[in-house]
């Protein structure tokens, strides 16, 4: 679904966050992408979405080439759901009106069939008694499962997750994961970044590790986890399990 070829980007203050990161991502895989704090992470899986510009390299979403019109990044955003740390919920609206607000609005669906589907996706992660609370009165793994809904409102082919539960109390990460678990088996592809090695272990099909703005490895759970090629995967690993 997602084919990003040598991509490499600079900040405005030359800092070269990517240096020529090639990757793809298959329909129906979840791929955990790892790495040490400022590796770049968030930065590649952001131009995913046309959320970063990029100044090298190609990224194509479902065989639409990301382009800075507006009308692209449009089209993309639609494809592709986010998940932030910090959840993003519009802390004036409902939980119900933050899962409708943009199927109503960019995908112009009629209130009741955004609203309906709402319903169904609240139920889905387990949250259907607080559709009509705000994003202040919920618990932080409940919100974070409301970013969720949202996204997976505007029927995305493709989730990105950042680092989704590591702003959360360690009882709510669980709640969280499971969510994710449940996207996966039903076949969503997703790309989480997270150091949740359970979870990586468990639901993904490869796992990657950036460091200093290269791929450094890429390999299946098992391998990366028990047998790593790398020296710095090793030492990546040292430093977490
Ligand atoms: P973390 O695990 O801490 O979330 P990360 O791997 O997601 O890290 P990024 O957020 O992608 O890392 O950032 C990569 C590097 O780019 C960091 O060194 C960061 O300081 C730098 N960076 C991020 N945003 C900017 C910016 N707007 N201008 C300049 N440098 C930036
Ligand atoms: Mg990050």
């Amino acid at each position: 679904v997602i084919v990003a070829q040598d991509v490499e980007k600079w900040y405005d203050n030359g800092f070269h966050v990517l240096k020529g990161v090639s990757m793809n991502v298959y329909k129906g895989e979840v791929l955990v992408v790892m790495g040490p704090s400022g590796s770049g992470k968030s930065t590649f899986i952001r131009t995913f979405n046309a959320l970063e510009p990029y100044q090298k390299g190609s990224i194509e979403v479902d065989g639409i080439k990301i382009s800075h019109d507006l009308k692209n990044i449009e089209t993309i955003r639609r494809e592709v759901g986010m998940v932030f740390q910090q959840f993003n919920l519009f802390p004036h609206l409902t939980v119900l009106q933050n899962v409708t607000l943009a199927p109503i609005w960019v995908r112009h669906w009629p209130k009741a069939k955004a609203q309906e589907v709402a319903m169904q996706l609240l139920e889905r992660v387990g949250i259907l008694e607080q559709a009509q609370k705000f994003p202040g009165q919920l618990s932080g793994g409940q919100q974070q499962r409301v970013a969720i809904a949202r996204s997976l409102a505007m029927q995305p082919k493709v989730m990105l997750f950042d680092e989704p539960t590591s702003a959360l109390d360690p009882e709510m990460v669980r709640e969280v994961l499971d969510v994710m678990r449940q996207l996966a088996t039903e076949g969503m592809t997703m790309v989480c970044v997270t150091h949740e090695v359970g979870f990586a272990r468990e639901v993904a099909d490869r796992v990657v590790l950036m460091d200093g703005g290269y791929l450094v490895e890429e390999n299946t759970p098992e391998a990366f986890f028990n047998n790593p090629q790398e020296d710095r995967t090793k030492k990546f690993l040292s430093q977490i399990l």
